[in-house]
C-alpha cells in the first residue's frame, strides 16, 4: 500500500507530522495487515479489534474498521495509532453488524494522514462496499491516470484507493460483485492480498503471484460456519477460528452468510512468489506457512547457517526477538551453547520519541541493552535476521565488545539484502543498501566483527517446506517477478551497484 507522500485531498485531513526522525529503522518495515470477520450474530467489531491486535506488527500507525449491519448500512471509524488506541470498547460497541472488514497500516515516509488509512468506504449503485489492501501497485501511476476524470473525488494518496475506485467504477458500470472484483483486479498490477466487504458477503482475493500472504478459517460448526480472513494464521487463533486455508495466490474466494462452504475460483494464472521476507522476518513466529509455523523455518535456517558458516566460539546469541529462532538452530547444530546476551524494551513503538543524534553518540540505548555477566570474557557468535544499512549492526558490534565480547562473529540469517522492494515493504533505496554498495570484507571491516556470514540463498529456499521457485527474493537477488514502469524502477534502483550486488 503506497504512500506518495503529497497532500490529502479530503477536507480537513488530519497531518500528524513526524517532528523529529532522526533514524530511519535498519530494517525493512511492513506495510499492511488486513482482517475480516463474516459471523451474523457475533461482535464483529470486537472479533476485528482482536485479530488486528493479533497483526499489529505489520503496521503501527493507523488502524481501522468497517462494520455492515443487517441493512447493510456501514460504519467506518479509523485513526492514527495502534489498534489499542485507535478504538475502545464504547467505540466498538457503536459498531454492531454482522461483517466487519479491518485494517492495520504502516506508511513509508515523511507525513502520516488519516486520510491514507484504511479500509476504504465507497458508494456504488448496487451499495457500500469496504476494501482493505495489504501489498503495492507497480502500475498506480498508469492507474491514476486512466481515472484523470475521477481524480477529483480521490481523498488520499494511497493506491489502495485505486483499487477502490477501480471497483466502484465496474459496478456502476453493471457488473455483478464478483464479476467487477475480477475486472478491477485485472487493472492492477503488483502486489495486493486484498479483503472486500459488500452486500453480497465477503470477498477474498489475491494477485496471480501471491507475494502478500492471506488465509481465511471459520468459527462454529461448519454447518453454520463463521468465516474469518486474516494476514496471517496468528490472527484466526486469537479469536480460537480454526485455519482451514490459504486463499491461494490468483484466487477470489466468496463467503457468504450461512454457507457452508465458500465459493473458491481462479481469476488469474501466475507463477507462485510469496515474499521470502515474510518468512525469514515479517509474519509473526507462531504464524503457519506450508503447514508448520515460522519459529520451525527460522529455526531451521539458524541450522543450514551453522551448517554453511561454522565457527569456534563459546557462546551463540540472537538479536531480539527476530534472531532468536536462528540463533537456537544456530546454536541446535554446532553445539555452541545459546545464551540471552540482548536484552530487548518490548515497548518501544513507532511513536516513541526518538533520542537525538547526540543523544545516541552518548550512548543512549533504547532498544537493546547487552548483559556484560553472559558476554564477558566470550568469543560471541550473534545471529540477525538480515542487515539493511548497517547502522543498527555497527552499534550492536560495539556495545558488544563494550560489554566484554573477546570476539565478535556476526552471522546473518538471510542473504546480503542488495535490492530494494516495490511491492509493498518500505526498504530504502538501492544507494542506501550497504550490500549494493560495499562487499563482505568492506561491511565486516565497517560493522567492526571478526568474521561475518550471511546464509545462502539456496539454504534459505531450501529450507521452506515449498517448492524453492515459489518465492520472490528479488530484495536479495535483483529477480523482479513483476514488471515495473520505468519511473518505478529507476526511483530506487541505482545505475551502477558496486558491492555484493555487482557480483550477484
Ligand atoms: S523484493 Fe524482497 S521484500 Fe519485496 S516481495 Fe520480494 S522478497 Fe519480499
Amino acid at each position: 500500500m503506497q504512500n506518495e507522500n503529497s497532500s490529502c485531498t479530503a477536507n480537513g485531513p488530519v497531518v500528524v507530522e513526524r517532528p523529529d526522525q532522526p533514524e530511519r529503522p535498519d530494517k525493512p518495515e511492513e506495510a499492511c495487515g488486513v482482517y475480516a470477520v463474516l459471523a451474523a450474530g457475533q461482535p464483529v467489531a470486537n472479533l476485528t479489534y482482536f485479530g488486528l491486535y493479533a497483526l499489529q506488527h505489520r503496521g503501527q500507525e493507523s488502524a481501522g474498521i468497517a462494520v455492515f449491519d443487517a441493512e447493510n448500512k456501514v460504519r467506518l471509524h479509523k485513526d492514527m495509532g495502534l489498534v489499542s488506541q485507535v478504538f475502545d470498547q464504547a467505540m466498538l460497541e457503536r459498531m454492531p453488524g454482522d461483517l466487519a472488514i479491518g485494517h492495520n497500516r504502516y506508511s513509508t515516509t515523511g507525513s502520516s494522514k488519516v486520510c491514507n488509512a484504511q479500509p476504504v468506504v465507497l458508494m456504488t449503485r448496487s451499495g457500500p462496499f469496504a476494501l482493505s489492501h495489504n501489498g503495492n501497485l507497480v502500475n498506480a501511476t498508469e492507474l491514476r491516470e486512466e481515472m484523470a476524470d475521477i481524480a477529483s473525488e480521490l481523498t488520499s494518496t494511497t493506491d489502495s484507493e485505486l483499487i477502490a475506485f477501480a471497483l466502484q467504477s465496474a459496478v456502476n458500470g453493471g457488473l455483478d460483485w464478483d464479476q467487477a472484483i475480477r475486472q478491477a483486479a485485472g487493472r492492477c498490477r503488483g502486489a495486493f492480498s486484498l479483503v472486500i466487504g459488500t452486500p453480497e458477503g465477503l470477498f477474498a482475493l489475491r494477485d496471480g503471484h501471491g507475494i502478500r500472504p492471506l488465509v481465511f478459517g471459520h468459527m462454529g460448526e461448519l454447518d453454520q460456519a463463521q468465516w474469518v480472513v486474516s494476514s496471517e494464521t496468528c490472527g484466526l487463533d486469537i479469536i480460537g477460528a480454526s485455519f482451514d486455508d490459504d486463499v491461494k495466490p490468483g484466487e477470489i474466494i466468496h463467503f457468504r452468510q450461512g454457507d457452508s462452504t465458500p465459493s473458491r475460483s481462479e481469476w488469474c494464472l501466475e507463477p507462485h512468489k510469496l515474499c521470502v521476507f515474510e518468512m525469514i522476518y515479517f509474519a509473526r513466529p507462531d504464524s503457519r506457512f506450508f503447514g508448520e509455523s515460522l519459529y520451525s523455518y527460522r529455526v531451521r535456517i539458524g541450522e543450514t547457517l551453522a551448517r554453511e558458516t561454522p565457527v569456534d566460539a563459546d557462546i551463540v546469541i540472537g538479536v531480539p526477538d527476530s534472531g532468536i529462532p536462528a540463533a537456537i538452530g544456530y546454536s541446535q547444530f554446532s553445539g555452541i551453547p545459546f545464551a540471552d546476551g540482548l536484552i530487548k524494551n518490548r515497548y518501544v513503538g513507532r511513536t516513541f520519541i526518538q533520542p537525538t543524534q547526540a543523544m545516541r553518540e552518548a550512548g543512549i540505548r533504547v532498544k537493546l541493552n547487552p548483559l556484560p555477566d553472559v558476554l564477558s570474557g566470550k568469543r560471541v557468535v550473534v545471529i540477525d535476521d538480515s542487515i539493511v544499512r548497517g547502522t543498527t549492526s555497527r552499534k550492536l558490534v560495539a556495545a558488544l565488545r563494550d560489554a566484554g565480547a573477546t570476539a565478535v562473529h556476526m552471522r546473518i540469517s538471510s542473504p546480503p539484502v542488495t535490492h530494494p522492494c516495490f511491492y509493498g515493504i518500505d526498504t530504502d533505496t538501492q544507494d542506501q543498501l550497504i550490500a549494493a554498495r560495499l562487499t563482505l570484507e568492506e561491511i565486516a571491516a565497517h560493522l567492526g566483527v571478526d568474521s561475518l556470514a550471511y546464509l545462502s540463498k539456496q539454504g534459505m529456499v531450501d529450507a521452506a517446506k515449498a517448492n524453492s521457485n515459489n518465492f520472490c527474493s528479488a530484495c536479495f537477488d535483483g529477480a523482479y517477478p513483476i514488471e515495473m514502469e520505468e519511473a518505478v524502477r529507476s526511483s530506487k534502483l541505482m545505475l551502477e551497484p558496486a558491492g555484493i550486488a555487482a557480483t550477484l
